[in-house]
């Protein structure tokens, strides 16, 4: 049985789908109330959809694990949505069945998930958590070959409500990571963990492209033998955009995560939640830390000598993290009700920096405008002959002959040829968000062969656009609302992910990352200025953010080196060799 092919069919189902020999021929475990004897030799096994875990006595009506047992059953399910909200099972009910099937020389097929309310409320991991260490108490770690966990979002069930695959990844590697904590790396390698929320053919491809997915279990997508039939011979490689996924990294509850840059030399990633004002830093190895300057900050670029500069709504500031010394350098457009937002500095070490127009969403008025602030000081010049709303995307190729642009609103993303003492020229429209696609294009980032890796806010996509305007790679998250991106890591080939704030979502507002295997970014330049950052030290609200989910982080880098782990079971740190905690 490999592991991305396990199918559980219900076996309350096996009437509507055991004359189709094409799927019982293929499908490695099912459900069936009593034995077939021509599944013998077919690779097929017979669970059960509950048991009663004493073997004998007065419990009319209940089926032991015996019985089951002796009609030829060798899985059986515990904690199925049902059998917890209709029958009232608990966590301890859960756990004694589960130790009697494992007792018996079965495997138990752990069901998990919330409910809506829970959902609603940002609880999702915490309550898999709490119905796997119930269910699972006093199981060890050499029991565990004899459990399957089945991931069932109650929420998604018949409710109309869909658990986009992005979801159901992030749950899984949740639900990975809890077994890696409490059962070590070769157990979190080897367990499968199965998806059940609704499963249908239009949905497996996507979802068994997800690393953390290893399986289905089926519902009523099994009563009907050609749809069974369908999901069951899954397209292992669909066609369209490669995919990846992205993972929480920092539970840091941005409102409005902006701006990651990665210092090559300092090894260190800044990103800025712009609504509170507050700048963070993280080496991936140690907790992050945060500053916080008290009015809205768009963004941050790298400076020279360690230092910083910030866009702040009263104005650009050098700010150097060492001392904290915080000193003005520019105004930006004072007057008008717009702020900072977007900015990157260019390859020859001058800042472009867009604007904001507060009340864009009300008045919809294009009053901003685009500004360099020149190596070494001196007077924002106005880069662009019109006027936007939104800025952003604002990055540039490796050779620095190329810049990116979108006033957001448009949804259309614009190339220009760049020189960096005259400015942008020659406007031309890279890529326009199709209409069937939600939101408009948030920051962005370009790596080493020209490719624009955008975060479409709404879309919960970062896409990657070629050169010639298409899109051959989509980053997945389970939140709606990316807002930019950045590489970095050792290898400059980790995408770090901001994203924003959502009501009901415990991890929008979190940063995300997700490992590129085939290209890397491009080192940030800095902006050029050598002069000490002068002035008074910050003082307000300095020290380490404290994680929402304790270990998020050190789960998916090498806490010795900061390298990202390469694969979702992987024991080992690729780099260093250092054992994943
Ligand atoms: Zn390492």
């Amino acid at each position: 049985m490999t592991v991305k092919c396990t199918t559980v069919l219900m076996m309350d189902n096996l009437y509507e789908t055991r004359s189709t020999s094409r799927i019982l021929d293929s499908t490695d475990v099912i459900h069936a109330f009593y034995v077939p004897s021509q599944l013998e030799g077919t690779g097929v096994a017979i669970g059960a959809q509950n048991i009663y875990h004493e073997a004998s006595g007065a419990f009319t009506g209940e089926m032991s694990a015996e019985m089951a047992k002796s009609v030829g059953c060798t899985h059986v399910l515990v904690g199925h949505s049902e059998r917890r909200t209709l029958f009232g099972e608990t966590d301890e009910v859960c756990n004694v069945k589960t130790r009697k099937i494992i007792d018996m020389g079965m495997t138990a097929v752990l069901c998990i998930g919330e409910t809506k309310e829970e959902y609603e409320a940002g609880q999702v991991k915490k309550i898999c958590a709490r119905q796997l260490a119930g269910a699972l108490a006093g199981i060890e770690a050499t029991e565990m070959n004899k459990v399957i966990i089945a991931y069932e979002p109650v929420w998604a069930i018949g409710t109309g409500l869909t658990a986009t695959p992005a979801i159901a990844q992030s749950v899984h590697a949740g639900i990975r990571d809890w077994v890696r904590e409490n059962y070590g790396n070769a157990v979190a390698n080897k367990i499968q963990i199965q998806y059940g929320g609704s499963v249908k053919p239009e949905s497996v491809d996507e979802l068994m492209q997800a690393p953390d997915i290893d399986g289905c279990l089926v519902g009523g997508a099994s009563l009907n033998a050609d749809q069974f039939g369908r999901i069951f011979n899954y397209d292992v490689a669909p066609e369209g955009p490669t995919r990846l996924w992205a993972e929480e990294v920092v539970a840091c509850g941005n409102q409005l995560g902006e701006s990651p840059v990665w210092s090559v030399e300092r090894q260190m990633l800044y990103w800025v939640d712009a609504p509170s004002g507050s700048l963070y830093s993280w080496d991936l190895k140690s907790a992050p830390t945060k500053v916080n300057f008290g009015e809205t900050l768009g963004c941050v670029a790298l400076r020279s000598n360690n230092t910083l500069l910030l866009g702040l709504e009263s104005g650009l500031h050098a700010y150097d993290p060492t001392t904290k010394a915080l000193t003005f350098v520019s105004e930006f457009e004072a007057g008008l009700n717009t702020r900072p937002n977007d900015g990157r500095t260019d390859r020859e070490g001058n800042f472009v920096i867009g604007s904001y127009n507060n009340a864009h969403r009300v008045d919809a008025q294009p009053i901003g405008g685009l500004w360099r602030l020149p190596a070494n000081g001196g007077a924002l010049e106005e880069m662009l002959d019109y006027k936007f709303r939104c800025s952003n995307c604002i990055c540039f190729t490796k050779d620095g002959g190329t810049m990116f642009f979108c006033d957001t609103p448009t949804r259309r993303i614009y190339q220009f040829d760049y020189n960096p003492r005259t400015g942008p020229s020659n406007r031309r429209l890279l890529y326009e968000l199709p209409s069937s696609m939600n939101g408009g294009p948030d920051g962005a980032q370009c790596d080493a062969n020209g490719n624009l890796w955008a975060a479409i806010s709404g879309a919960g996509q970062v896409i990657r656009i070629t050169p010639r305007g298409e899109v051959d790679l989509t980053v997945e998250l389970p939140v709606k609302q990316p807002t930019s991106v950045t590489f970095g890591g050792p290898g400059l080939n980790t995408l770090f992910i901001t994203t924003r704030a959502e009501n009901g979502r415990i991890d929008a507002g979190s940063l995300f990352a997700c490992q590129v295997f085939d290209v890397a970014g491009v080192p940030e330049a800095e902006y050029v200025d050598r002069s000490p950052v002068k002035g008074d030290a910050v003082s307000a609200n300095i020290g380490p953010v404290r994680p929402g989910r304790p270990g998020a982080a050190s789960a998916k880098f090498c806490t010795q080196c900061g390298v990202a782990f390469d694969k979702p079971t992987a024991r080992f740190c690729a780099q260093c060799g250092t054992a994943r905690r």
